[in-house]
C-alpha cells in the first residue's frame, strides 16, 4: 500500500518514528519532515502537550485523537502513565465525554447496533474489520457511571474500558470490540439536542428490548464461535441479562462482579490493618443496587468458603439500606428478588444514622450513587463504635462520593480506613499524611478478562472472582513492598544483600500465609 495510506492507518502509523529504511521501503519519502524521533521522544512530547490542557475533556479528546492516529503510541502513553491517564480515558472524565459525545464526535469508534438493524445484526457484525475478537464490552447506555441515561452516547464507556483491557490486561487492541446497543433514550435533554447521535425515540423495553439483545447474543455466537468472546455487559438490568446468558455464553458484568471483586480485595487488604477475618465483621451498605448487592454476595461467598458455614448463615452479618430504609424481612413481599436474601429480621429503620446505631457495623459501604450521605454524625457514630472503622465511599463520580477522604479522616480523628470509588488526594490531619485507597473496577477487569482468555474459559464462575480478589489483595502489598525495597536498594539504605532479582516475587515469598501447614 502507499505511504500516504500507511500514515493514515492508526494500527501501523508511527509518525516521525519511521526510520530512513522504512521511509525508503514504504514510499514515505517527502510525506514526512526529515527528522526522525524515537517513540520515547514522541511520548515525552505528547505528555508535555497533554499537561498543557487544563480542562480534563480536552485531554480526553487529545487522547482519542491519538488513538485514531497512532494506536501504539496511544497505548505506550497509557501504559507508562496509567495513574495520570486512567482518569482521563476512563472514570471520571469519560463520563463527561459521554454527556457531550454528540458535540465532540469526530470519527465513529466501535460498533453501533440500533433497532434499525433488527433482523440484520449478523451482517452488521461482519462489517467489523477484525475477525479474531476476544472481548466485547457492550452497553445500552441506560445508566452510565451514575450519570443516568445517555443513550447512544454511552459508547464512550465500552471504548474507554477496552482501552484499559489492553493497557492493563495486555489484550491486543484488534481483539477488542466496543458495542453500543441503541434502543432509544428517555433522556429528554438528549432527545432535544440537535447534535445527539442516537435514535430519536424513547427506550424500547420488555419484549422489544429482549428480542434485539437476543438477536445480538445469538449473532455473536454464530459469528465468533461456540462460547463467543468474553462479553462484559455494561448494562442496567444486568442481573437479568447475566442470569439469562450465563448458561450459554462467556458473560460477566463488571459493575456487579468487577466491583464486588475489587471491593473484596480492598477489604482483605484492610483486614491486614484491622485484624480478624471477614467473619468477625458486620457490614452495612447504603445502596442495594447492582454494586451493593453484588459486593454483599461476594463477601458472603468468601466467608462461606473460609468458614464452611452455609451461605444463608454468612449473609446474616451483612445488612443493606435502600431508598426506603433498612431492608428487613417484614418488607419481603414488595422486595425485588435480588434484595430478598438480605431481608433479615429486624424492626424497620428509615435513616442511615439510626441503622448504624442499631446494626453497629464495623464496615460501612456506600453504593447508592448519592453524594454526601456519610454525614459527620454517621462517620462519628462509626468512629465511636470502632477503633478502626472501615469506610468505603464507592459512588462515582467525585461529586457523588458519600464523603470525601478529608471528611472521613477528620471526623474519625484519623482512625478510619478509607477508600473511595473516585480518587482523592492524600490528606494531612494532625501533621500526619493519610493516603486514601481507591476501589476501582479497573484494578480487576483487565486481568480478569486476560485470565478468561488465556485459559480458554468457557463460563465465568464466582470462584474466579474470589481468586481475582485474593490476588489483588496480595498484589497491593507485594507491589508496594517491592517499590519501597527497590528505592531502599537504590539509595544504599538496604542491608539484605545481594538484592533479590525479582522484588515482587521476593516480597510475595516473604508474606505470611494463614493457611494450615501439613505436618508430616
Ligand atoms: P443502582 O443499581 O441504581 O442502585 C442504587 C441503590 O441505591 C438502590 O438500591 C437505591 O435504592 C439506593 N439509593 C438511592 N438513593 C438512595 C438514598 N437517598 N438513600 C438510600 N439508598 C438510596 O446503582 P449501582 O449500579 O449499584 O451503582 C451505585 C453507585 O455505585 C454509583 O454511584 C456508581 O458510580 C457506584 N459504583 C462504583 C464502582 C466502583 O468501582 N467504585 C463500581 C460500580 C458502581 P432503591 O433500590 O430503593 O431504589
Amino acid at each position: 500500500s502507499s505511504g500516504y495510506t500507511l500514515l493514515r492507518d492508526p494500527r501501523h502509523n508511527k509518525g516521525l518514528a519511521f526510520t530512513e529504511n522504512e521511509r525508503d521501503a514504504h514510499y514515505l519519502r517527502g510525506l514526512l519532515p526529515p527528522a526522525i524521533l524515537t517513540q520515547e521522544l514522541q511520548e515525552r512530547k505528547l505528555m508535555h502537550n497533554l499537561r498543557q490542557y487544563e480542562v480534563p475533556l480536552q485531554r480526553y479528546m487529545a487522547m482519542m485523537d491519538l488513538q485514531e492516529r497512532n494506536e501504539r503510541l496511544f497505548y505506550k502513553l497509557l501504559i507508562d502513565n496509567v495513574e495520570e491517564l486512567l482518569p482521563v480515558v476512563y472514570t471520571p472524565t469519560v463520563g463527561e465525554a459521554c454527556q457531550k459525545y454528540g458535540s465532540i464526535f469526530r470519527r465513529p469508534q466501535g460498533l453501533y447496533i440500533s433497532l434499525k438493524e433488527k433482523g440484520k445484526i449478523l451482517e452488521v457484525l461482519k462489517n467489523w474489520p477484525e475477525r479474531n475478537i476476544q472481548v466485547i464490552v457492550v452497553t445500552d447506555g441506560e445508566r452510565i457511571l451514575g450519570l443516568g441515561d445517555l443513550g447512544c452516547q454511552g459508547m464512550g464507556i465500552p471504548v474507554g474500558k477496552l482501552s484499559l483491557y489492553t493497557a492493563l490486561g495486555g489484550l491486543r487492541p484488534s481483539a477488542c470490540l466496543p458495542v453500543t446497543i441503541d434502543v432509544g433514550t428517555n433522556n429528554d435533554r438528549l432527545l432535544n439536542n440537535e447534535f445527539y447521535i442516537g435514535l430519536r425515540r424513547r427506550r424500547a423495553t420488555g419484549q422489544e428490548y429482549a428480542e434485539l439483545l437476543d438477536e445480538f447474543m445469538t449473532a455473536v455466537k454464530k459469528n465468533y464461535g461456540e462460547t463467543g468472546p468474553c462479553t462484559d455487559f455494561a448494562n442496567h438490568n444486568a442481573f437479568e441479562l447475566l442470569a439469562k446468558y450465563k448458561p450459554t455464553h462467556l458473560v460477566f458484568n463488571d459493575d456487579i462482579q468487577g466491583t464486588a471483586s475489587v471491593v473484596l480485595a480492598g477489604l482483605l487488604a484492610a483486614l491486614k490493618l484491622v485484624g480478624g477475618t471477614l467473619a468477625d465483621h458486620t457490614f452495612l451498605f447504603l445502596g442495594a443496587g447492582e454494586a451493593g448487592t453484588g459486593i454483599a454476595e461476594l463477601i458472603a461467598l468468601e466467608i462461606s468458603k473460609q468458614t464452611n458455614a452455609p451461605l444463608e448463615e454468612t449473609r446474616k452479618n451483612i445488612w443493606l439500606v435502600d431508598s426506603k430504609g433498612l431492608i428487613v424481612s417484614s418488607r419481603k413481599g414488595s422486595l425485588q428478588h435480588f434484595k430478598k436474601p438480605w431481608a433479615h429480621d429486624h424492626e424497620p429503620i428509615k435513616g442511615l444514622l439510626d441503622a448504624v446505631k442499631a446494626i453497629k457495623p464495623t464496615v460501612l459501604i456506600g453504593s447508592s450513587g448519592v453524594g454526601k450521605t456519610f454525614t459527620k454524625e454517621v462517620v462519628e457514630a462509626m468512629a465511636s463504635l470502632n477503633e478502626k472503622p472501615i469506610i468505603l465511599a464507592l459512588s462515582n463520580p467525585t461529586t457523588q462520593s458519600e464523603c470525601t477522604a478529608e471528611e472521613a479522616y477528620t471526623w474519625s480523628e484519623g482512625r478510619a480506613i478509607f477508600a473511595s470509588g473516585s480518587p482523592f488526594d492524600p490528606v494531612e490531619y494532625n501533621s500526619k499524611v493519610y493516603v486514601p485507597g481507591q476501589a476501582n473496577n479497573a484494578y480487576i477487569f483487565p486481568g480478569f478478562g486476560l485470565g478468561l482468555i488465556i485459559s480458554g474459559a468457557i463460563r465465568v464462575h464466582d470462584d474466579m472472582l474470589l481468586a481475582a480478589s485474593e490476588t489483588l489483595a496480595e498484589q497491593i502489598s507485594a507491589k508496594i513492598a517491592a517499590k519501597v525495597a527497590a528505592k531502599a536498594y537504590e539509595l544504599g539504605l538496604a542491608s539484605r544483600l545481594p538484592r533479590p532479582k525479582d522484588l515482587v516475587k521476593y516480597a510475595e515469598s516473604c508474606m505470611y500465609s494463614p493457611l494450615y501447614r501439613s505436618y508430616r
